[in-house]
């Protein structure tokens, strides 16, 4: 079979090496930075992602579910902590459900070697790409330990290397090549919280813990060995920023205030935040994802989302699903496969990423609001009362494999209804008496079709 080359290692790209694979392609993957097996340096930059149904069914297609769920922490809900330091449980469905969070560089590690074992596919690390000859095609690549440029020459080339994409800038010096990006005026840093035996908020290990601090705010995802993956959200510049955060005393001064639960908790703070750099957001969007039937776009390459909704990988790995269907249906004609692959995902990548915006200031503003936690509320009942006929957006994003369009379409119908019900008069005593089922059922009778 001929050879097809994927340029990028991580998430994405190791799990397409395995669709190709299995479709009897030789396959070689190319990434500039070392072997995560080997190599376990901090670099401030080793996230938790949460895997949802979606990606975890496509992770189960190929083989590789359990091997993940193994290494993951179901979380049934969002545990708030507001600023006099009470709690409020808000699970993310009303049956259980959960997400799964996991260590990126942990997920990248068992995907890895799961295609090597399983698959034979053959990694080589440490080799930068920096061109694609888009003719022949043929990848430049640069040894970044020996400083040698070699050239790889396949049938196809696939850019699955993230955000930053090389592949893509050079589509984009090819073609009439349409592309955006946005970066969010916010940033991130990791920060740590280690596995403690004492008995504080930390013991609550299956939910995600989120400090909402109007615009900023602070997260914490569970690992399995009891210890806890910050991320501290604040804008880049202004009075309260990374940039005015200059001395180890306006640190404490913040964490004292607003974080006065978790600071006690975090001993590593001030090495961890003067440590690690700041991460900025953005999301991109870009068409075409192909150049004729030789070079493609895959995953963060071709759409890089915020994270608000913890879905940048679980639709990284749905592209990889949706391009092995293209693969069973048009065979060989992968001009036709490559165009279908992208004419099905770009409207639900493109409907995903502006809902992570309209999301992310949800979870940064509004999470500890009484109106969201109105609307919350009553998004409960409606699924309680009617749970055929009402799915919440975030359920229907997580806990379905419904395209993300679908899921718009269907949160804008039923949006106008939850607005409905939120302006009746004493709405909290009906929606806390006896009569409750029946007044939501009157909301629900006339308006939803199902
Ligand atoms: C803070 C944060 C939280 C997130 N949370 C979630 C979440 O909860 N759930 C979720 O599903 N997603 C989440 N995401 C998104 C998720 O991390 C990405 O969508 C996912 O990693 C994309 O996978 P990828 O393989 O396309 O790109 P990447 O993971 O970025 O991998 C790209 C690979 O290509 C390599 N590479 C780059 N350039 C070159 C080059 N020139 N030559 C060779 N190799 C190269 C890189 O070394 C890397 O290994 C989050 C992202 C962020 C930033």
């Amino acid at each position: 079979m001929p050879k097809t080359i994927v340029i990028g290692a991580g998430l994405v790209g190791s799990l397409l090496s395995m669709f190709l694979a299995k479709k009897g392609y030789q396959v070689e993957v190319f990434d500039g930075k070392p072997d995560p097996r080997k190599n376990n340096l901090n670099s401030g930059r080793s996230i938790n992602l949460t895997l949802c149904e979606r990606g975890l069914k496509v992770l189960d297609s190929i083989g590789a579910g359990q091997s993940v769920r193994a290494l993951a922490v179901p979380v049934y809900g969002r545990l708030i902590h507001d600023l006099e330091g009470n709690l409020t449980f808000q699970p993310y469905g009303n049956h259980r459900e959960a997400i799964y969070s996991i260590a990126r560089n942990e997920l990248n590690k068992v995907l890895l070697d799961f295609a090597e074992q399983r698959f034979g596919i053959d990694f080589s690390f440490q080799q930068k790409c920096l061109d694609v000859d888009f003719i022949t095609p043929t990848a430049e690549l640069k040894n970044q330990v020996s400083g040698q440029t070699t050239r790889h020459q396949a049938e196809r080339i696939f850019g699955a290397d993230g955000a930053y994409s090389a592949v893509r800038l050079q589509i984009q010096k090819k073609i009439r090549f349409n592309f955006s990006q946005q970066y969010w005026a916010q940033g991130y840093k990791e920060l740590e919280v280690p596995a403690s035996v004492n008995k504080t908020w930390t013991s609550e290990k299956n939910v995600i813990h989120i400090w909402p601090r109007g615009n900023y705010m602070l997260l914490g995802f569970p690992n399995l060995d009891g210890s806890f993956t910050c991320s501290l959200h604040l804008p880049f510049e202004g009075p309260l920023s990374f940039a005015s955060l200059r001395t180890e005393e306006d640190l404490l001064r913040l964490f004292r205030d607003s974080f006065a639960d978790a600071f006690p908790l975090m001993p590593q703070l001030v090495n961890d935040f003067f440590g690690h750099p700041a991460n900025s957001m953005v999301t991109i969007k870009c068409s075409p994802w192909s150049y004729q039937d030789k070079v493609a776009l895959i995953g963060d390459a071709a759409h890089s989302i915020f994270p608000s909704y913890g879905q940048g990988a679980n639709a990284g790995f749905e592209d990889c699903a949706a391009l092995s269907e293209c693969m069973d249906e048009y065979g060989e004609n992968w001009t036709r496969v490559l165009t279908e692959f992208e004419k099905q995902r770009r409207p639900n990548t493109d409907a995903i990423a502006d809902l992570c915006v309209e999301h992310f200031c949800e979870l940064r503003d509004l999470v500890g609001n009484p109106g969201f936690l109105l609307r919350k509320k009553i998004e409960r009942k409606l699924n309680q009362v009617c749970p055929e006929k009402y799915l919440d957006l975030y359920s229907m994003i997580s806990f379905t494999q419904m395209p993300y369009t679908e899921a718009l379409r269907l949160d804008r119908e039923q949006r106008a209804i939850v607005e409905q019900i939120m302006n009746v008069d004493e709405i909290e005593e009906k929606l806390n008496g006896v009569e409750a089922d029946c007044f939501i059922e009157s909301f629900i009778a006339p308006s939803l079709t199902g």
